[in-house]
């Protein structure tokens, strides 16, 4: 099992039928990005950046981050990384002082994107770095948390403006650099259709999504089950995001933990989704299980997915389709 494992390394994450699916890495440590360029991920689809700021008492600066950020770009050699703008709110242990303190309610406060906006400086101190490393090879820039049409114009002004300082400071950096939204607050995936236009691509992040869309905490584990991407309104919502995304011509991937569990396979792909971003722990486990899928024939099924209508039929869809092992 394991040695059957091993040798799909080499081989391409195609299921039967044919169609290619990109696996992205999500890639934290130079561990991470060294094993996602072992297993041949497409590239690295989450590079969470908040490591750089946590556990310490100043903001990385400049420097700092364009060092971490290039050297992340060289050793993917060509392939494209994926840099998250931090993630910072109440709920990380931040003694830089950017975050608030003591919100009532850390995971619906000043975070992600919002505490960007909210700290330009830093914001433009860490669009700097990415800039200049994006001279380096394939980087794309992604936002967490956004929840409006607004807070993606307002970056993409600062990310022009500083594209345009570090031209004229002879720095050579990437002719465009991509810029994209997590899809994990539910009034963006309502809303995409408002703003899929301003945006290159776009990452679904299924662990905040869920959380938001059932009013279930992820880290309180006495919800229990509560706390399940199997539930209609997420089915639901999957496939809406993805289908306008497809329409569009929007490159789309899911980065939630729900990515990286193979179990979960055949109802991402009934929905349409060919991009998945998943820790390089089972990124051999997925690509085995999307090998033993024909396309099609789930594709068919997405009705009987939509018509589940809890977490019990859910699971019943998801055993009728996954292949016996053998
Ligand atoms: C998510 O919310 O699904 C996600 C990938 O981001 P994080 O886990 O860092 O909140
Ligand atoms: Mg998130």
């Amino acid at each position: 099992e394991r040695r059957e494992l091993h040798r799909l390394r080499r081989e391409p994450t195609r299921t039967l039928d044919g169609v290619d699916i990109k696996l992205y890495a999500n890639a934290e440590s130079r561990e991470d990005v060294a094993e996602a360029h072992a297993l041949g991920a497409a590239g690295i689809g989450l590079y969470r950046t908040e490591f750089l700021f946590l556990q310490r008492r100043e903001l990385p600066d400049e420097e700092e981050q364009f060092r971490a950020y290039r050297d992340l770009v060289l050793g993917m050699t060509g392939r494209t990384v994926t840099v998250r703008t931090v993630d910072l709110g109440a709920d990380k242990a931040d003694h830089t002082g950017l975050a608030l303190r003591d919100e009532p309610n850390p995971a619906l406060g000043l975070r992600g994107v919002r505490l960007s906006l909210a700290r330009p400086d830093v914001l433009e101190t860490q669009l700097r770095a990415l800039l200049r490393a994006s001279g380096y090879g394939p980087l794309r820039i992604l936002l967490p948390m956004v929840s409006s049409r607004t807070e993606i114009r307002e970056v993409r002004a600062h990310l022009e403006r500083v594209a345009e300082a570090l031209r004229a400071q002879g720095h050579a950096i990437a002719d465009r650099v991509p810029l994209g939204a997590m899809i994990e607050v539910p009034a963006a995936a309502i809303a995409l259709a408002s703003f899929i236009d301003e945006v290159d691509f776009l990452s679904i992040g299924t662990n905040d999504l869920v959380q938001y869309l059932l009013a279930a905490d992820r880290i309180n584990e006495a919800l229990g089950e509560l706390y399940t991407p199997l539930h209609p309104a997420v089915v639901r919502v999957l496939r809406d995001v993805i289908r306008l995304a497809r329409a569009r011509e929007v490159p789309v991937a899911v980065c939630g933990e729900m990515a990286g569990d193979a179990s979960f396979a055949p109802l991402l792909l009934a929905l349409g989704l060919t991009e998945f971003s998943l820790h390089p722990a089972t990124m051999l486990e997925l690509r085995h299980t999307i090998r033993s899928h024909d396309l099609s024939a789930l594709r068919r099924r997405s009705a009987g997915l939509l018509r589940a209508g809890d977490h019990a039929a859910l699971v019943r869809w998801l055993t009728a389709n996954t292949p016996a092992p053998g």
